[in-house]
């Protein structure tokens, strides 16, 4: 695709994206004189669907007519809700429905997905992560290891080489190689938050069973974002949120994934509670512990009905418009983001995300030269939505669903014109 660099071409681009209607359907923030603010945060809090407040106004008001009978008579009776995300669930991360269930926040869901997967023995403990991982993924796999009667320093990282930004599949191929024996988990993003990388699951899922290594991935910057195709790559587990991409909000539930080949091993140690207990004999209440199949075999508690009424609105939405179509969008959008940055043709700032749009999603990760915070201050201040990340990122994340070509336009614009003042005024210095 040959992008042009001004406001007719970015206005072209979205008369001619069959998704732009999308937009329509998000409550979009305004600043003071009505204009919508220019949000690529949706890596981090996506914007609400118009349509999430009906989803759980429809449950409230059941909850006020019915009592406890709308756990049967509610318009979407509440004793199996979560049943009515798996499909579309499964749809958004590649998996089959038995692999996916919906329940708890996600670093809960590391934990117990780490009791049933993560297995030390004596000779084979440590711990595979990204050595930037999200801090509450190292956070839970030291304390994992601690629990386990290990040390923090257990973890090995996985990390870029020296003067690089990216990790690079060969190097875990190298510390698993060297390692693997004494290794029993790899626990990877999937993307990685900072530099928005996205790795390749199933060369990480070959590398780790090779050497009898379990592999989980967190997918909270991927779900509903790239194609992770989960039960393809192999991988033992993942888990994500939806609060990012899959703008369910703040706080709300995290999705997991345990492959198909795990579904009828009912001797997977694990936590149990009554929702993981076989449905069809649960309200007897006298039975034996009887674990469920697939994924739904690691709930724990009834699903709370009104973070996921706000979930299901976001899926019917996603399910609308299928991940292939979204993708299609995104690697256009981005695409367009990244020619337009690189035509600044600035020195005080780099992207650092894959150039391959195989190898990342939506988010766009810019190096500020000598960490000036000074300029995503200045985005903020006009309303241009992006968050900064330490030591020294911009993170930008244009989404499919509600972002137009015209909004990263607009931002590119303005970041071009700040950072030509802030030459001005060193020259003059
Ligand atoms: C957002 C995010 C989290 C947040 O976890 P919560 O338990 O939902 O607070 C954890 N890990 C990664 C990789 C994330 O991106």
């Amino acid at each position: 695709m040959k992008y042009q660099n001004n406001l007719a071409f970015a206005q072209k681009l979205d008369k001619e994206d069959k998704l732009a209607y999308l937009r329509e359907k998000f409550h979009i923030p305004k600043d003071k004189e009505g204009k919508d603010w220019l949000y690529f945060t949706g890596n981090s809090l996506g914007l609400q669907p118009k349509s999430t407040k009906e989803y759980i106004n429809q449950e409230l008001e059941d909850w006020a007519n019915l009592g406890v009978e709308g756990h049967f008579e509610a318009k979407n009776p509440w004793l199996n809700y979560h049943e009515y995300l798996t499909g579309k669930m499964a749809k958004i991360v590649g998996a089959k429905p038995i692999e996916v269930v919906v329940m708890n926040t996600l670093t809960t869901n590391l934990h117990l997905l780490m009791v049933s997967f993560y297995r030390p023995t004596k000779t084979k403990y440590k711990i595979v992560i990204e050595s930037d991982a999200f801090p509450s993924d190292r956070y839970a796999v030291q304390s994992q290891l601690k629990f386990h009667g290990f040390s923090e320093d257990d973890v090995i990282e996985w990390k870029p080489r020296k003067g690089e930004e990216l990790l690079r599949i060969e190097d875990l191929q190298t510390i698993v190689s060297e390692q693997g024996e004494e290794i029993a988990l790899l626990l990877i993003g999937g993307v990685n938050y900072y530099t928005g990388q996205f790795l390749d699951l199933k060369k990480i899922a070959e590398i780790g069973h090779a050497k009898n290594c379990v592999v989980g991935i967190d997918l909270a910057h991927g779900a509903g974002n790239i194609q992770p195709n989960l039960h393809d790559s192999g991988v033992d587990f993942a888990a994500w949120c939806t609060y990012k991409y899959l703008n369910a909000g703040p706080g709300s539930l995290s999705g997991v994934f345990v492959h198909e080949k795990h579904s009828k091993n009912k001797e997977i140690p694990r936590f149990a509670g009554w929702w993981n207990h076989n449905k069809t004999t649960r309200f007897n209440m006298r039975q034996p512990f009887d674990v469920m199949e697939g994924a739904e075999g690691w709930q724990l508690s009834n699903p709370p009905i009104l973070s996921m009424a706000a979930i299901k609105a976001s899926l019917d939405l996603f399910d609308e418009v299928g991940m292939d179509t979204l993708r299609e969008k995104s690697e256009k959008l981005t695409g367009y983001f990244e020619f337009l940055i690189n035509a600044i043709g600035s020195e005080d700032i780099k992207i650092i995300t894959p150039k391959n749009s195989k190898e990342r999603g939506c988010q766009l990760s810019i190096r500020v030269k000598n960490a000036n915070k000074s300029l995503h201050k200045k985005l903020t201040e006009h309303h241009i939505i992006t968050d900064w990340r330490e030591p020294d990122v911009i993170r930008c994340a244009p989404t499919p669903m509600y972002n137009s070509f015209e909004d990263v336009y607009r931002m590119v614009k303005f970041l071009s014109l700040i950072l030509s003042k802030g030459k001005e005024t060193n020259t003059e210095n």
